[in-house]
This record gives structure tokens, sequence and C-alpha cells, in this order.
């Protein structure tokens, strides 16, 4: 094949190096050489494979066109059969976009997209580099049986993935994952940053040219960042995180970056024994202990994204054991319960100072919805009192510094939530659009001294 010329630049100066070394003699600054090709006479071999007669159809030339007489109308979306994930999309794969799912290593990444992959109607080359073709296959025994579309090739190398596309043809094509591909033009390992971007762009290339949506699978690293930092995010067109609790059976799909969607859509799936379940009612499932009073434990209306949900916090107040009092919390933010510690502390006079506090969000889900805090007031003070909040009660406000209740957005959807699971109060911070009292009696607090005396005596 024909030479390619690769250079090292630094990622914080942009100098220049013809050697890998570790520390960049420009700027000073340690490992941020990053191998790059700078001349490529090589065509990418699906090119090659494309100037095949068979194949030469799907070849795309791009030819300057008046702003008039291009159609505006939103490009049509292949529907992957999966609802949760089409509604994460915004509506389906775009063609020839480029979709990049992330997420920790065990989360289920593979499994959502093999199942993806052999539900697909349409033919979808599913590539993996994780797995042997058994191991896959006995995955996906357990997801679905019969699924003809759906093609399997264990490969690492692009150039030799490009070949069988050209002679497969696919009209979707999965990569499991994209730090294990490899392009020969190219001499870093697998994995580094100048081998992911290398890959990425050829694939990018191979999407755009040919109108096939390419899915990428990336490992998150342990920081949260999408190994190759962050390189990725900005050459995809879609960016989505598939997260959840490893020991929970919920994960959550959401869109960090869409093209040609939103980003305020979420997907939530349930981890079964033959794969994932599309979770249709959400709020239901979140709450385990329906129906039962128990201290310590508080029902929240949250949003995440534009879909409202329901969901259970629990916090158990104990006096310390040792000198220095425990917090921790699963779920949420900790330094947002120390803050509402502090504000119980000097707003209502409460003394957590020598208790220990754990927090729980049940699900194993990460709530940032700030319209939590109201919630976690109430599980904390119930436990601390050892005074049960009835199971008919919900919450949904933000708590500010001063220990006011603030309303949060999109009232009326979570105080419809709410009515629609049957809960018989909400309460909310007064405000102009405060919903009024339908089916569920919705009870207005601007203090938590005032919630308190409500609730606790
Ligand atoms: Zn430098």
């Amino acid at each position: 094949m024909a030479k390619v010329k690769t250079t090292f630049f630094c990622q914080n100066c942009g100098a220049q190096h013809s050697r890998w070394q570790g520390q960049c003699t420009t700027c000073k600054e340690w490992n941020t050489l990053v191998e790059e090709v700078v001349e490529k006479k090589a065509a990418p071999s699906w090119e090659q494979a494309a100037d095949e007669p068979s194949s030469l159809s799907r070849k795309r030339i791009q030819t300057p066109q008046r702003i008039s007489q291009i159609d505006a109308t939103e490009s049509p979306r292949m529907d992957t059969t999966n609802a949760e994930f089409n509604r994460v999309l915004g509506g389906g794969l775009v063609p020839g976009s480029v979709t990049l799912l992330g997420g920790e290593p065990g989360i289920g990444k593979s499994t959502l997209l093999l199942q993806l992959c052999l539900n697909l109607p349409f033919k979808t080359l599913y590539v993996s580099g994780e797995e042997s073709a058994q191991q896959i296959k006995m995955r996906a025994e357990r997801i679905k049986k019969g699924a003809e579309n759906c093609y399997i090739l264990t490969e690492t190398k692009t150039q030799n993935i490009f070949r069988q596309i050209g002679e497969n043809q696919p009209q979707a094509l999965i990569i499991d994952s994209i730090q294990t591909l490899q392009t020969d033009h190219i001499e870093s390992t697998a994995g580094s940053v100048s081998q992911i971007r290398e890959c990425t762009s050829e694939l990018i290339k191979f999407a755009k040219e040919t109108n096939t949506p390419v899915v990428l699978i990336g490992h998150i690293t342990k920081d949260g960042n999408i190994a190759g930092p962050k390189v990725l995010e900005h050459m995809v067109d879609t960016v989505l995180q598939f997260e959840g609790d490893r020991n929970h059976t919920y994960r959550i799909l959401r869109a960090l970056k869409n093209r040609f969607g939103s980003t305020q859509e979420i997907g939530i799936y349930e981890m079964l024994g033959y794969g994932l379940r599309e979770v249709t009612n959400p709020s239901e499932l979140l709450i385990s202990q329906r129906g039962t009073n128990l201290s310590g434990t508080a029902i929240a209306a949250t949003m995440e994204g534009m879909r409202p949900l329901i969901i259970e916090v629990q916090a158990l107040v104990s006096t310390a054991v040792y000198g220095t009092p425990q917090r921790s919390a699963t779920g949420y933010n900790l330094k947002r319960l120390n803050m509402i510690l502090a504000i119980l502390e000097k707003r209502a006079g409460f003394k957590l100072g020598q208790k220990d506090v754990f927090l729980n969000i049940t699900g194993g889900i990460n709530v940032d919805d700030p319209a939590i805090d109201l919630a976690v007031v109430v599980a904390i003070l119930s436990s601390n009192f050892d005074i049960e909040i009835s199971s008919q009660h919900c919450f949904s406000a933000e708590v500010g510094l001063g220990g006011e209740i603030r309303p949060v957005s999109r009232m009326e959807q979570r105080v419809n939530e709410a009515e629609k699971l049957g809960f018989e109060k909400v309460f909310i911070a007064p405000s102009k659009s405060a919903p009024k009292n339908k089916g569920i009696n919705v009870h207005t607090v601007s203090k938590i001294e005032e919630l308190v005396k409500f609730l606790f005596s």
C-alpha cells in the first residue's frame, strides 16, 4: 500500500515533532504529543471497492447546488423499531449520520446496539473488535432468534472493514468499539488518540459519501470523558450516553449532542436477562415501597429532559459513631447534600452536625434536577425525627440558601404526572404559574419551617 506520512503534533501548543517524546520541547507540557496523518496517498478501501461495477451506484459525489434549490424538508429517518432509541435520536437514524454511543464498560452498550441491530428492518453490519462471532451469537440468541438482516464481522482493521462493506453493501454500520479499530495509515496502537481520530474520520467520510448511518461505541474513561480526549465528540453528528448503575437494572440513554434533534429527550431501559426492555412508564418502576409509609422516604416529582419522572428519595440519619460524621449520597450531588444540611442547620435550627447522613436515590439513577431538593429535605427530616411521610405525598421544589422554597420549571407536567400515578397531595413552591387543585391536592409552601410545622408537628 502507498506510503502515508505522519507526524507528531503537540495538542497544547501545536508544535510539530518528527518523533514521539514524553515532553513537548516547545511548551514543556508532558504527554501532549499525538500522531497525525499529514499526507495520505492511499484512497480508503471502500473507494477502491466502490470502483468495482457492482458498487458504483452507491458512491455519491457532491456538486454545488443553488441554495434556493436545496430541499430543506427534514431528511428522512430510518426507523430503528426501538421507540426509546428513536425518541432520543429525534425520530430515528439519519442516513449518512455518525452517532457515538458512550458509556462505562459493562453498562450494556453492546447489548443495546446488538439488540437494535437484530431488530432493524434493513441490512446492518455489526463489526466487533471486542468479542468473537460465537460470543456475539450466544448473546444474540438470548435477545432474539432468527434475525435475517444482521451481519456480524469480527475485524479491527478499517481497511478490511471497508473491503467487506464494499462486498456486503449494508444499509447501516455499527462499530463495537471505536477504541479497538486500527488503520494502516497510522502506526500508533489501537485505542490511542491518533488511531481513534483517524479511524473516526475515515468512518465519517464513508458515512457522508455513501449516505450510510454509522453508530460507534466509545468507552468512557474513568474521569467521565469519552476516551480520545473529547476529540470524537466534535467530529460526530450525535453523541449519546448510556448511563446507569451497574448494580441496578435501570439504564438511561441521553443525547449530549444532536445535530438533527433536541438533546432534551431521554430513553429509559430495564436490563433483564434476555436484554434491554424499553420502559414506557418509568415512574411506576422507580417507586419501590408504594403504599407503605416508611420514615426517611420521600417521593419527588422530577424531570429528566422532557419527561416527568417520579422518584423515591431515601435518607438515613443516625448519630455518628466515630468523631467525624459521614455524609454519603448516591444519585445525588454530595456537595448539594452538604449545602442542604447547612441550610437545615442554619435556617431551620436542626442540629445535624454530629449525625451521619446517607442519601440514596432508588433505581440507581443520577438526578440533576433541583426540584428533588424538597424531597431530600423531607426524607432527611423524616429519618431524623423518625416520623413517617405519607406515601400519598409528593414533593417538587428547589431549596434556596435562605431556606426558602423556590419554584421549578414545568410545574404543570410534574403535577400531572403525580396525579396520573394517584398521589393525593403534591407540595410545591408558591408562584403565579402554580397549577391549581385538580384530581390532586396542590399544597404550596414558601419556607422550610412552614413545611416542618405541617409535616412533623
Ligand atoms: Zn507544546
